[in-house]
């Protein structure tokens, strides 16, 4: 049902049936389905596998605004290609929206929040593009990673500053056995 566009009156049914599906995605269905957030590299990692997956849960309901809204509840993760060092990592993402539908864009104007609100095109409502546009909203705009030893750039630049501390401290290492050195000679 929901692979394909659904049209007003499939939205209004579902919204009255206060119907709600679940589906899950995985890195195979991501690729398939959400294009925009494989040419990410969301469906792909180095060595070809992806850990890409997450699970959708869609309740749809009439609003208090009279227009049908859907709930999004979205949980999982995305491989996302660290900017810094260009190799993947995994994105978690956790999110939870709700969205009115509306058929035409001047309705927009009687709602409240036309920001959390979607228009049907002429060929109706495609909920997994809906979805996509919000993990897309929900991806940092520079992904880059989190932790500094997992960061191959990061590691290997603090790796390099370590080397060069343990180079400047060896100054003191040498010191310390030359005072040793010294302080023989001036017993015996
Ligand atoms: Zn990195």
């Amino acid at each position: 049902m929901l692979s394909e566009c659904i049209d007003s009156v499939e939205v209004r049914a579902l919204a009255a049936a206060n119907e709600h599906r679940q589906l899950h995605v995985d890195s195979t269905g991501l690729a398939k389905r959400f294009k925009r957030l494989a040419e990410l590299g969301a469906a792909r990692t180095v060595s070809g596998e992806s850990s890409s997956g997450f699970v959708i849960d869609l309740r749809f309901e009439n609003g208090e605004e009279g227009y049908p809204c859907v709930d999004i509840a979205l949980a999982g993760q995305v491989d996302l290609e660290c900017q810094r060092c260009l190799k993947p990592f995994e994105f978690s993402i956790d999110l939870e929206t709700r969205l009115t539908i509306l058929s035409s864009d001047e309705q927009s104007s009687q709602i409240a929040k036309p920001f959390d609100a979607v228009v049907m095109m002429d060929e109706g409502l495609d909920m997994l593009t809906v979805v996509e546009d919000e993990i897309l909203s929900a991806l940092p705009i520079a992904p880059i990673h989190e932790s500094v030893e997992n960061c191959t750039v990061l590691s290997d630049g603090l790796l390099k500053l370590k080397n060069q501390a343990g180079k400047l401290n060896r100054p003191f290492a040498n010191l310390s056995t030359l005072m040793d050195e010294g302080g023989k000679d001036r017993i015996e």
